[in-house]
């Protein structure tokens, strides 16, 4: 082999880490698939780090190829997908600020006419990108995976936080509850709020006692029952996985899903009508081996594969 002006095709180790090795295109042009990083822990209530989670993302995606050896898809092809970069933030310290750089990013992607999928950050990042995404008048659904129902009320008198994003969105009518999922739910609380507005709310709260009850094939059913046709978009946070798999993350719980069943269940999401998504809470200072963000970056070329058919369909 000889050198190639293609950097997917050059030994993983070389030049700048983008995601995946695609092209860094921050201006966005001809961009069907936008993978870009939100560089952002300002939401998290327990251990932070999540902030770290792009650059180190984008490090171990070098892992990842081209060809999905399980579907065939190979999105590259189906694509032109970008790393269009960061989320910049003017004021750091200022989490309704940082909110709002947040979506006027997420905006800008979309008014390019491409597909967003980010690698956070802490998941209070989800809320914003939602509020560039959906309205009142055009609510999306979600498959969101997870321990937590991330459905809480205001934390020490801030509503935006990552315990927060689903909440914020089904209030603003962003999200519609209807055709949410929550895949994964366990660990003990000392308040039982969030689970309980999920399921007042209308959401499809699955714990993870039902997870293994089902089976990864009778889940993605479930899945799919629920969001139906409509618009809807994969939030992945990596504590739905088990702390073995990716004990990098701020707040991990013991008993959680495992990579496989993750990959089979992403899967499974085929044919949906997908229009984006995230892998969000990888911390890399909790993360030395590195493994907890190649898992996110592998999770990502998994929706990337998802969203690059959806798109194409
Ligand atoms: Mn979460
Ligand atoms: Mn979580």
């Amino acid at each position: 082999m000889t050198p190639t002006d293609d950097p997917m095709m050059e030994p993983r180790y070389q030049e700048l880490a983008t995601f995946m090795r695609a092209p860094f295109r921050p201006d966005l042009d001809g961009v069907d698939i936008a993978l870009y990083g939100v560089p952002y822990d300002g939401g998290v209530t327990n251990r932070a780090g999540a902030r770290h989670g792009p650059r180190e993302i984008r490090n171990q995606s070098s892992m990842c190829r081209t060809i999905n050896h399980a579907s065939g898809i190979n999105p590259f092809e189906l694509c032109n997908v970008a790393d269009v970069g960061d989320v910049r933030f003017s004021e750091v310290f200022d989490n309704a600020a940082c909110n709002d750089s947040i979506e006027a990013f997420v905006r800008r992607i979309l008014e390019a006419g491409a597909v967003p999928l980010a690698a956070g950050g802490d998941h209070s990042v989800t809320y914003p990108v939602f509020r560039a995404m959906a309205s009142p008048a055009e609510p999306i659904g979600m498959v969101h995976i997870d321990a937590h129902c991330d459905t809480w009320g205001p934390f020490r008198g801030s509503k935006f936080h990552h315990g927060s994003p689903f909440r914020l969105a089904v209030e603003d009518g962003l999200l519609d509850p209807h055709r949410t999922i929550q895949i994964g739910i366990r660990g003990a609380q000392n308040w039982a709020d969030g689970w309980e507005f999920s399921q007042r709310s209308g959401m499809r709260v699955m714990f993870i006692e039902e997870f293994d009850e089902l089976g990864v094939e009778g889940v993605i059913a479930e899945a799919r029952r629920i969001v139906g046709d409509g618009p809807t978009y994969v939030s992945f946070d990596v504590d739905g996985l088990d702390p073995v798999y990716a004990p990098g993350t701020g707040t991990p719980e013991v008993g959680g899903i495992t990579t496989r069943e993750a990959l089979s269940l992403l899967r499974g999401l085929r044919g949906l009508n997908l229009i984006g998504g995230d892998v969000v809470e990888v911390a890399p200072p909790f993360d030395p081996s590195g493994n907890t963000a190649l898992v996110g970056a592998t999770l990502m070329y998994e929706i990337l594969c998802l969203l690059a058919e959806a798109r194409t369909a």
